[in-house]
This record gives C-alpha cells, sequence and structure tokens, in this order.
C-alpha cells in the first residue's frame, strides 16, 4: 500500500525530518528523498566555481550543469560524493542564501515532482507540503525548539567527524528559520492540511511510530 502513496514533511532545519524520512521509509520500503540536500548541492557547486547568484546567466549555466544523485545517504554532485562538504555551517548558511533564488527553486522543485511523480517516495523539506506534493497522501510539519535542533544538530556534527560549536550552530538556526521562513517565495509555513509533530520532546522512535500511525489511517 505504501508503494502507493508519497508523504511530504516539512519543517524547520534540525528538527529530524531526514533522520525519520529515513527510518521510516525503511520501514514501508519507500526511497527517501532530502530535498535540502539538493538545494546544498546547488550551494556548494556555486561556491566552487565562484559562481555570483546575481548573475542570472552563469547561475542558469551552472543549473544546466549541475546533476545530483544519492546513493543510500551519500550525496554525489557531477558523480563526486560531496556528502560531507555540503553539511559545513558555512554550506548551511548559503544554501539559506540559494533556496531564495526563483531559478534555483523552479529547477529542484521541477526535479523533485519529475522524481516522486510514480508514487512511493518521502520527500522532507521546507515546501514539500505546500508546493512540491501538496496532493501528497500524508502532509506532516515537523517542529521543536530552536535549543533543541541546536542540541541535535552539534551532536550530529560530531558524530560525522564534522568540528562543530554548539553556540555557532544555534545562532545559525535561529538566522536560518528566519530566512527561511521570510523568503519571498515558498517560506517556511504549515500547509493547513499538515499534521503537526512537535518532536521537542520526542525520541526518534516515537516520531517514526506517530508518522507510521498516521501512514497507517491514510
Ligand atoms: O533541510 P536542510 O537543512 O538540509 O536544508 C538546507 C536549506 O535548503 C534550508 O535552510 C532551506 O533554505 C533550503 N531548502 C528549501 N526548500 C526545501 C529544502 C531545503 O528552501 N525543500
Amino acid at each position: 500500500m505504501s508503494s502507493a502513496i508519497n508523504i511530504a514533511i516539512d519543517g524547520p532545519s534540525g528538527v529530524g525530518k531526514s533522520t525519520i524520512a529515513d527510518r521510516v521509509a525503511e520501514s514501508l520500503h519507500m526511497v527517501h528523498l532530502d530535498t535540502g540536500a539538493m538545494y546544498r548541492c546547488v550551494a556548494y557547486y556555486l561556491v566552487s566555481h565562484q559562481i555570483d547568484l546575481s548573475d542570472s546567466q552563469a547561475l542558469d549555466q551552472a543549473l544546466d550543469s549541475i546533476h545530483i544523485s544519492f546513493q543510500g545517504k551519500q550525496v554525489f554532485l557531477n558523480d563526486v560524493d560531496v556528502s560531507k562538504e555540503i553539511r559545513t555551517n558555512e554550506i548551511s548558511m548559503f544554501t539559506s542564501k540559494v533556496a531564495t533564488n526563483p531559478s534555483v527553486r523552479k529547477k529542484m522543485v521541477t526535479l523533485q515532482q519529475e522524481v516522486a511523480k510514480d508514487k512511493g517516495y518521502i520527500l522532507d523539506g521546507r515546501d514539500i507540503c505546500t508546493v512540491v506534493l501538496p496532493d501528497a497522501e500524508v502532509k506532516i510539519y515537523m517542529d521543536a525548539s530552536a535549543k533543541a535542533r541546536a542540541e541535535r544538530r552539534y551532536k550530529e556534527y560530531i558524530s560525522q567527524g564534522i568540528q562543530a560549536d554548539y553556540e555557532t550552530i544555534y545562532q545559525d538556526i535561529v538566522a536560518r528559520d528566519y530566512q527561511d521562513s521570510h523568503r519571498e517565495i515558498s517560506p517556511l509555513v504549515q500547509a493547513k492540511d499538515a499534521i503537526r509533530i512537535d518532536t521537542s520532546n520526542l525520541t526518534i522512535d516515537e516520531v517514526v511510530k506517530e508518522v507510521l500511525e498516521l501512514v497507517r489511517k491514510a
């Protein structure tokens, strides 16, 4: 049954969307598409090729040259594994800026809709319930306090061997929340028909259970 549906999950940075989506996908034999990783790849490509976001011609060329693929949790940008490089604080902040650009969003949304058209996908991001998959069978908005999210992200970085400073992460999360929810195009908002799950005081297992219950009901 689950392969005949799509699940859309939105929410702010570090709320655990990706971890939960991975677990739910595994349990239901669905495929998880981490849309944030796609925006991160674009940001990383622009930085490494020194392309100015305001140079629309160069940006369009860049968007045509970018090929993003996934192998399990690994993210490939033009066949190079960039899984670690796209997760630094600097790239996180720049991604949030890159994601305000209409050409970038148009390209990403089209790619994501193309992937999910045959159903059986879990997409997580900021505009999945509102823009990418407004007709998804299950729509969820995950939320948690900025403090809880910063603590989680700090631990995640450390476990991946990425150097991190808690205070910087907290400030970046607050800044990214602001930028993502105040941008002009597709700002982060809870879709009217999305179900809100506050993960601040829930374990991963508890959130997974709640999502699976919502899927069962759908
Ligand atoms: O989810 P993650 O933190 O990896 O996303 C990185 C950034 O990409 C977000 O801060 C947001 O600016 C952008 N993004 C977006 N729309 C999505 C997914 C991510 O604008 N669907």
